[in-house]
C-alpha cells in the first residue's frame, strides 16, 4: 500500500466527513485530498521532481497535513522538521539533505532565512499565511504563496508512480545522543506500521472518535497519526502547541476518549491546577511513547484522571512502534506492552546472539515496519542494520509473557569505577521523593571513577529539600556503588520538541557544575 492511497481508501470507506478540526475550522478528508492533489501539481510547477526531498516546518495545522500528502503526490520525499529547532539545527538538515524546497509558515521565515543564509542554491520557500507571492522580511528571498500555489494548480493529478519500498519520508532523529541522522521510511514501514496500530485500535471494540493531534506532526509519532486517521476514520482537534489549558479545552469540546502524548505531557496534565476548570470526564486512556514514563507518575494520573495509561516504546527507525499495550490486556506498569503485529523483538548480547527470557541486553528488532537505513550515511547504516536486525541501541529484558522492558539507552549508561549503572533504575528511585518534580541522571567524567553519578533535579515549586537531605535519601535506598556523588538544582531541564530530556547537553552542562 501506498500512502497515497490513504485518502482515497478513506472516503470510500467513511465518505466526505470532517476529518480534522483546528481553532474555528473544520477541513473534510475530500478536502485534504484536493488540496494536496493542487499542492503536488503546484510543487511540480515549481520544479520539484521526483525523488527530491521537501522540508514541511510548520506547526501543528492542517497544513501539514496537506503538505506531507501534496509532497508523496509530486513523488517527492518529505523531510518534516520540529519548527522548534535552532535555525543552525535546520540548516543542518537542510544541507545534509540537499532539500529542494521548504514549506513553512510565515512566522518561521526569520528563522528559515538564517537557516538558508550562506546556501549556494537554497531551497524554495513556499509559505502558508500569506496572500501572495512576496519576499522575505530581512533577506528578500522570494516566498511562494502556499495559497496562491494550490489555487492556481489543478486538482486534478497525474496518478503517482510509486512503489511500496520507494523511500516516502526521511526523518532526522533529535540527535539526543549525538548528531542527528536522516532515518529513511518507506511507504511499506510507514503503512504495515499504522496498519497495525489499526488493527488493535478496531479489535479493542473502540470508536475512532476525536483525538487529539497535540503531538507534533513533524515527530515520527505525530506523522504515523495522521496515517492511522485516514486509516481507522474519526477526527482530530489539532493544537498549534501543548498547553494544558488548550488540551483541556479540546477535550471538553470533542468529548476526547484517548490520545497519544509523551511523559513531559502527561506530567504537566498530572500536576497543573488549572485542570480543575474542565469537564475531562470523557477521558478514558492516553497513550504514552518516547521517553521513559515513571511508575510514580502513572499511578498520579490515574488517580487524577480516572483514566488509563498505555505505555509503548518504538523510535523512528522502526515507524515508530515496537511494542505497546493493548487494551482488554494485563498492565504492567514499568514495561512498555507487548511486541506489535508484525514486530519481531531480541533481546542479545554483544554478538547479536539472543539471551534468555528476563535477561538484560541490547533489544533487536526485525518487521516491514524496518527502516533501510540512514540518508547518505552507509557507516550508521551498517552499524545499526546487521544480520537483518535492526539493532536500537537500547537496553531491555523480556519477560515470560512477552512484555517488553526498556532498562535505559545503551550510550546513557553510566560506567562507575567498573560497574555499568543504569541512569532510568536511580530515576525511578528519585523521582519518588515528593520534593522532586522531575529528575535525569546523568555520567560525567572523573579521574578517579571513570564517571561519577550526577543527580539533575527540578524541585517542586513549593520545596526546598537540599542536596544532602536528597542524598541521604539516595543512600538510604541504594547500593553504595550507585548512589549519585552530587545533585545539581535546575529551574528547567533541557527538552527537545517532544519534551525528551536532552541528555547529551544535560551533561555538558552539568559537567561544568560539578566538582
Ligand atoms: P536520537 O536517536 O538522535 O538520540 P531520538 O531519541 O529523539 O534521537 P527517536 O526515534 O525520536 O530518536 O526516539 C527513540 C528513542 O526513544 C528510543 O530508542 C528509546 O531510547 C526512547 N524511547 C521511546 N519510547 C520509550 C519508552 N516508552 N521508554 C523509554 N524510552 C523510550
Amino acid at each position: 500500500m501506498i500512502l497515497t492511497d490513504l485518502p482515497e481508501q478513506s472516503l470510500e470507506r467513511f465518505g466526505e466527513y470532517p476529518m480534522l478540526y483546528a481553532g474555528e475550522r473544520e477541513v473534510t478528508n475530500l478536502e485534504l485530498q484536493d488540496s494536496a492533489n493542487r499542492l503536488a501539481n503546484g510543487l511540480r510547477d515549481l520544479g520539484v521532481q521526483p525523488g527530491n526531498r521537501v522540508v514541511v516546518c510548520m506547526p501543528n495545522c492542517p497544513e501539514v497535513f496537506i503538505a506531507y500528502q501534496g509532497i508523496l503526490r509530486a513523488e517527492a520525499i518529505v523531510l518534516p522538521v520540529m519548527f522548534v529547532l535552532h535555525p543552525r539545527e535546520i540548516g543542518y538538515i537542510l544541507q545534509a539533505s540537499g532539500a529542494s524546497a521548504i514549506i513553512t509558515s510565515q512566522a518561521l521565515l526569520p528563522a528559515m532565512e538564517q537557516a538558508t543564509s550562506g546556501m549556494e542554491t537554497p531551497p524554495k520557500l513556499v509559505v502558508a499565511g500569506i496572500a501572495q507571492n512576496q519576499p522575505s522580511p530581512n533577506a528578500g528571498i522570494p516566498c511562494h504563496s502556499l495559497c496562491s500555489l494550490m489555487a492556481a494548480a489543478d486538482r486534478e493529478i497525474q496518478e503517482p508512480e510509486l512503489k511500496e519500498d520507494d523511500i516516502a519520508v526521511i526523518l532526522f532523529t533529535s540527535g539526543t545522543t549525538g548528531q542527528p541522522k536522516g532515518v529513511m521510511l518507506t511507504h511499506r514501514n510507514l503503512y504495515s506500521n499504522a496498519a497495525a496500530a489499526v488493527r488493535l485500535a478496531e479489535e479493542s471494540g473502540d470508536e475512532p472518535g476525536t483525538t487529539l493531534g497535540v503531538l507534533p506532526l513533524a515527530h515520527i509519532y505525530g506523522f504515523t497519526m495522521a496515517n492511522t486517521l485516514f486509516l481507522r476514520g474519526g477526527s482530530m482537534a489539532i493544537l498549534p502547541k501543548f498547553d494544558v489549558r488548550m488540551v483541556c479545552e479540546a477535550i471538553q469540546k470533542y468529548r476526547v476518549e484517548a490520545f497519544s502524548a509523551v511523559p513531559a505531557m502527561i506530567y504537566a496534565l498530572t500536576t497543573a491546577p488549572e485542570v480543575e476548570e474542565y469537564d475531562v470526564s470523557s477521558l478514558e486512556s492516553v497513550g504514552s511513547g518516547s521517553a521513559p514514563l515513571p511508575i510514580s507518575l502513572i499511578e498520579a494520573f490515574r488517580k487524577r484522571f480516572n483514566a488509563e495509561i498505555y505505555e509503548g516504546y518504538g523510535l523512528s527507525e522502526a515507524a515508530p512502534t515496537v511494542s505497546a499495550h493493548r487494551k482488554n490486556e494485563t498492565i504492567k506498569p514499568g514495561s512498555v506492552g507487548r511486541a506489535f503485529p508484525g514486530v519481531e523483538v531480541r533481546i542479545a548480547d554483544d554478538t547479536g546472539s539472543p539471551l534468555a527470557t528476563g535477561e538484560v541486553g541490547e533489544l533487536l528488532v526485525r518487521g516491514e515496519n524496518i527502516t533501510p537505513g540512514y540518508y547518505n550515511n552507509e557507516e550508521a547504516t551498517k552499524a545499526a542494520l546487521r544480520d537483518g536486525w535492526l539493532h536500537t541501541g537500547d537496553v531491555a529484558r523480556l519477560d515470560e509473557d512477552g512484555y517488553l522492558y526498556i532498562v535505559d539507552r545503551k550510550k546513557d549508561l553510566i560506567l562507575r569505577g567498573g560497574f555499568n549503572i543504569y541512569p532510568r533504575d536511580l530515576e525511578e528511585l528519585i523521582s519518588r521523593h515528593p520534593a522532586v518534580a522531575e529528575v535525569a541522571v546523568v555520567g560525567v567524567p572523573s579521574e578517579r571513577m571513570g564517571e561519577e553519578v550526577v543527580a539533575v533535579v527540578v524541585r517542586n515549586p513549593d520545596s526546598e529539600i537540599s542536596e544532602e537531605e536528597l542524598l541521604a535519601f539516595c543512600q538510604e535506598r541504594l547500593a553504595k556503588y550507585k548512589t549519585p556523588r552530587q545533585v545539581v538544582f535546575m529551574d528547567t531541564m533541557p527538552r527537545n520538541g517532544v519534551g525528551k530530556i536532552l541528555k547529551k547537553s544535560l551533561r555538558e552542562q552539568v559537567a561544568e557544575q560539578v566538582e
